[in-house]
């Protein structure tokens, strides 16, 4: 019994073997990590703080540990659909509520790195999915949509952020591709290296912030500040990405990993 060979004790041994790799697509959390900028006639969510409570010292003479102050969407982050008012009253919207088995899915990568090399508000369309499905087969349900676009490696925050005086600039998605890919991929979520789902001048189009209106409003996730999307595969790798589980949790940061064949 013990020799049994299962699909999870192949995994173990492909592990252990190198064969299958552990992709970290996180970004570092600190108070330096960048926070999104609204404009000012909203609440700003603010950046990491930490405050040590004891470091082996008269406050805990054997233990270091530290108290985070932190808003929910702040670095490598999750996105629950209760985070939009489209996706408010839908069950199972929470942190806390939505079905484990949802926090670990097949990753399908679309790489649009050099378009965004030349145009920094690039947004991916359905006819680029399509294209991309043409070379890699069919999305299947249940898969998360990652958007590699190589903004994470602007590691300093200003060109990470990238402000202007017109707002923030970085790449995103069109409003009829989050629409296809919801509706009809039924994609898990969307991730991105940007700092949210949506593309910086979002606020302007229509619906303003597409991909959260859509994404939320369909019971879809977001991922966003995700690092490393250049080492996986278009297809094949398995993203673990699971929130804490905050009560009523509008998202949470996470350590997003990806399960990746080596070579
Ligand atoms: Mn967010």
């Amino acid at each position: 019994m013990s020799n049994r060979v299962t699909v999870l004790s192949l995994l173990v041994e492909e592990l252990r073997e190198g064969r299958i790799k552990v992709v970290d697509l996180t970004q570092p959390l600190s108070p330096d990590t960048p926070v999104i900028d609204l404009p000012p006639q909203f609440a700003p969510s603010p950046p990491l703080t930490i405050e040590k409570i004891s470091e082996y010292d008269d406050a805990g003479p054997a233990w270091y540990w530290n108290t985070l102050h932190l808003g929910e969407h702040t670095g490598t982050h999750f996105d629950a659909p209760v985070h939009w008012i489209t996706g408010r009253d839908l069950a199972n919207n929470t942190t806390d509520t939505i079905p484990a088995h949802k926090f670990v899915g097949p990753a399908c990568v679309i790489d649009v790195s050099q378009e965004v090399a030349q145009y920094e508000d690039f947004l991916l369309t359905r006819e680029h999915v399509l294209a991309w499905e043409g070379e890699h087969g069919k999305i299947q349900p249940g898969s998360w949509l990652l958007l590699r676009t190589d903004w994470s490696k602007r590691t300093a925050a200003k060109e990470f952020l990238n402000a202007h005086e017109d707002g923030p600039h970085s790449p995103g998605f069109h409003k009829d591709c989050v629409e296809f890919l919801a509706r009809e991929r039924d994609v898990l979520g969307v991730g991105v290296e940007t700092v949210g789902t949506d593309a910086g001048q979002a606020g302007g189009f229509d619906p303003p912030f597409p991909a959260h209106t859509i994404m939320h409003g369909s019971g879809k996730f977001g991922l966003a500040s995700l690092n490393n999307l250049d080492q996986l595969p278009a297809t094949g790798a398995v993203v673990i990405a699971a929130p804490l589980k905050i009560v009523n949790g509008s998202g949470s940061p996470l350590r997003v990993l990806a399960l990746v064949p080596a070579g």
